[in-house]
């Protein structure tokens, strides 16, 4: 990677945002799609650039909450938003063997948000419409498939070295969003430093499209279940339920995303008839 160039980039004298040197947004997951739908909703031009060949559809984050969508709403993507995620107006913590403790109602918030409840939505969803979206926009242009390898900031903006699908090219940039994830290389080649820890515990999330309301009566879209030897998470997203609970500190990743271990886990939360040991 190249290292950050010693000149020094001057905002007074620094070029303007131009079809030849756009802001480009490093990193295409729901962070930099949002900026670059937000930029050219500016009237920006913008060249988005994601190593992955096509928006990622990991299973990650799976609720937005109000404040979220009120940022959404302003690059009108909440619609399509709606029509696929999930409302869900309360929230319940249980105990897990006891069951309900509380349920919260977020429409006591009505007088302060347009959006008082939680929306359930997979996070690849939404980098599926922001792309879909930006893909139509002619003051954008998608480079998928393409890593950014080196960064220089120059007297008029930055130089950016990108491995794409026909090699390795330099693209020219006024400014650069740097929204390519934890192990960023925007930092990396910025010299930025990332303080902080990462918390030693490890959460197994899991999926299953069996009905886990038909099976616990009472249990709502979302909870927070407490219990002494192993908490757990339970929540709704439109395609299936999904149950997270924590990995002890022992186990091994291969035994904790075993399909064996992960079966005996979701039947000691909610037992199904064709269940085997
Ligand atoms: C299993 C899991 C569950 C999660 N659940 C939740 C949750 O319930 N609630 C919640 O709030 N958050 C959750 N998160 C966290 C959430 O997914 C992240 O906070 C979110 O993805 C951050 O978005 P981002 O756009 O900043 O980064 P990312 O989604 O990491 O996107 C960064 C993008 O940059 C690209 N990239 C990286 N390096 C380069 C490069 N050199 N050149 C070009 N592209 C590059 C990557 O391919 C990626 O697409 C979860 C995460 C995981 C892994």
């Amino acid at each position: 990677m190249s290292s950050l160039s010693s000149m020094t980039w001057d905002p007074a004298t620094a070029s303007p945002v131009t079809p030849d040197r756009p802001v480009v947004v490093v990193g295409g997951g729901p962070v930099g799609m949002t900026a670059a739908a937000t930029l050219a909703a500016e009237g920006l031009p913008v060249v988005l650039v994601e190593q992955s060949p096509q928006p990622r559809p990991d299973w990650r984050a799976s609720t937005f909450h109000a404040a979220t969508l009120e940022l959404l709403d302003t690059i009108g993507i909440t619609e399509r938003m709606h029509a696929e995620g999930l409302v869900v107006p309360t929230y319940q913590f249980r105990d897990r063997r006891d069951g309900l403790i509380a349920e919260f109602d977020f429409r006591l918030l009505a007088d302060e948000t347009r959006f008082p409840y939680r929306l359930q939505l997979n996070q690849q969803q939404l980098v599926r419409f922001l792309a879909e979206r930006l893909h139509g926009d002619q003051r954008v242009r998608l480079h998928f498939g393409s890593r950014l390898t080196g960064l220089a900031i120059t007297a008029d903006g930055v130089r950016l070295t990108v491995e794409g699908p026909a090699g390795e090219s330099d693209l020219l940039a006024s400014y650069v969003v740097g929204a390519d994830g934890p192990r960023s290389t925007v930092r990396g080649a910025l010299d930025v430093p990332f303080e902080g820890f990462t918390y030693p515990e490890r959460f197994a999330i899991t999926s299953t499209p069996v009905d886990l309301q038909a099976l616990l009566p009472g249990l709502g879209h979302v909870n927070y279940v407490a219990d002494p030897q192993e908490w757990l998470f339970i929540l709704r997203t439109p395609e299936s339920w999904r149950v997270v609970w924590p990995v002890p500190p022992e186990m091994s990743a291969e035994e904790a995303g075993s399909a064996a271990r992960l079966q005996r886990q979701l039947q000691r939360v909610a037992r199904t008839s064709r269940a085997t040991r």
